[in-house]
């Protein structure tokens, strides 16, 4: 812990950390040693943790990089927190995000952008930006970050590092601020696919807190380390790859080529590759925007400026001190989903956008499960391109929201899906690919990702 801290320190002008509590660090760090000492160590015993800060911690801040919640501190531990220090994991500091999770670049922080450790003028993605970065630098071996639309696995694609999107249900969301309920799930980040396994492998877990926490998480826990696949086992995996057309709009060149031979690659290994195209994909984004706002505008109805951070000072009555509160508190983007979700909720409305993006939403569910019956994993790219400038993308949502065009889909129909870093581009940037796996089938995608090590 000690020389995390140190580490931290040398690279403080990334900005990963919101908060890092030295002394709370090293006061958990002897704890650890004490335990240690009597024969007691955790899985994670001693190992520093850095946690997204929209995951609540008893007596920490959580402020979602929301000046909403810039003062505001928990009152309560979040499951997987309890579940990190039953293991003697160290929690290491709070990490930047896009405020409330919305966004793919952690420009949407209210506390300043992170910048990527491969190349500070560039974004480490996000939401979980600050995560991604804290274990790309090395400052910490694991991290949990949230994904709702590919927030663990395209920051993990830009940093060069592990993250998993867990099967909806798998870890328990109890103590994660919402932003869209029905696809969100906290993951780990790593630098190998081991000890991403070995993380999940605590996170795991039914939970009575969280109602859409799944039993079968207890039935099928995630094991914590991954073996490589046999001679005989590759030679009876069937891989569906879906590899964009060269040319593509918005598709780098580089990550096409690494797809392809990555493929390549597989195949060599003694694997059936089956093309796959969904027919459903290109709507994802538009399926997600309705959705993912419709449910962020009710969940965010809870800062009213009563009950949580900022209260509006000059408040003539009660509906005036939602108002002010609500104006002074809100990021542009968290407004323009709390706008767009409360159109597609709105009456006249509600049948036209949020019912049909519904049904839309099963349809996309049902086709994962077609492909599923004939392929054992899906293999894509992560993300487009590699880390985008900062600046880049800033002033354009659209442009912002296409980049996710491949992550999406998998928050939609509910399966656990990796990045895994596979090479660089002509200017040294990591490439990540995505691996989807059938529903609470972790343990494939990881013996996958420790074969390809
Ligand atoms: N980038 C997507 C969005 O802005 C996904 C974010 C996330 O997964 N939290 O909504």
């Amino acid at each position: 812990a000690k020389q995390a801290l140190a580490h931290a320190k040398s690279v403080e002008s990334l900005h990963i950390f919101l908060s890092l509590d030295e002394e709370r660090i090293l006061k958990q760090a002897k704890e650890s040693d004490a335990r240690r000492k009597a024969g007691k160590a955790g899985p994670l015993e001693g190992i520093p943790v850095s946690i997204k800060d929209n995951i609540c911690e008893d007596g920490e801040q959580v402020t979602c990089a929301s000046k909403f919640l810039e003062n505001y501190r928990s009152p309560y531990s979040a499951t997987v927190i309890h579940k990190l220090k039953e293991a003697g994991a160290v929690l290491f500091g709070r990490t930047n995000l896009d405020e409330f999770a919305m966004g793919s670049s952690t420009e949407n922080s209210a506390f300043g952008v992170t910048r990527n450790p491969h190349d500070p003028e560039r974004v480490p993605g996000g939401s979980s930006g600050g995560s991604a970065a804290s274990v790309a630098a090395g400052v910490v071996p694991l991290s949990l970050g949230s994904d709702t639309g590919g927030s663990i696995r395209q920051p993990a694609a830009f940093c060069g590092i592990y993250g998993l999107k867990p099967t909806y249900g798998r870890v328990s969301r109890y103590g994660l601020v919402a932003f869209a309920s029905s696809l969100d799930q906290i993951g780990p980040f790593a630098r190998t696919a081991d000890d991403t396994a070995l993380l999940m492998s605590v996170l795991n877990g039914h939970d009575v807190a969280d109602s859409t926490s799944h039993p079968l998480s207890n039935e099928q826990p995630v094991a914590a380390a991954p073996k490589a696949f046999t001679a005989a086992e590759w030679k009876k995996l069937k891989i569906g790859v879906q590899i964009p057309d060269a040319g593509e709009e918005g598709f780098d060149a580089d990550v096409v080529k690494a797809c392809a031979k990555l493929a390549d690659e597989l195949k060599s290994r003694g694997a059936t590759i089956v093309p796959i195209k969904s027919k459903l994909w290109e709507y994802s984004i538009p399926i997600y925007y309705i959705l993912a706002t419709a449910e962020a505008s009710s969940n965010l109805a809870r800062f009213d400026g009563i009950r949580y951070g900022v209260r509006a000072k000059e408040a003539k009555n009660l509906i005036d001190l939602y108002v002010r509160s609500r104006t002074e508190g809100f990021g542009p983007e968290v407004k323009r989903r709390i706008l767009l979700g409360t159109y597609v909720l709105s009456s006249g409305y509600y049948d036209a956008y949020y019912h049909q993006a519904e049904k839309a939403r099963k349809m996309i569910r049902d086709e994962y499960r077609q492909f599923f019956s004939g392929v054992d994993l899906i293999l894509q790219p992560t993300s487009p391109s590699t880390a985008f400038k900062i600046g880049e993308k800033a002033d354009n949502p659209i442009a912002m929201y296409k980049s996710d065009l491949l992550t999406i889909a998998v928050n939609l129909g509910g399966v656990p899906s990796l990045n895994i870093p596979y090479g660089e581009d002509a200017a040294g940037l990591p490439i990540g690919m995505q691996v989807t796996g059938k529903h609470f089938e972790e343990d494939q995608i990881l013996r996958f990702a420790k074969s390809l090590e």
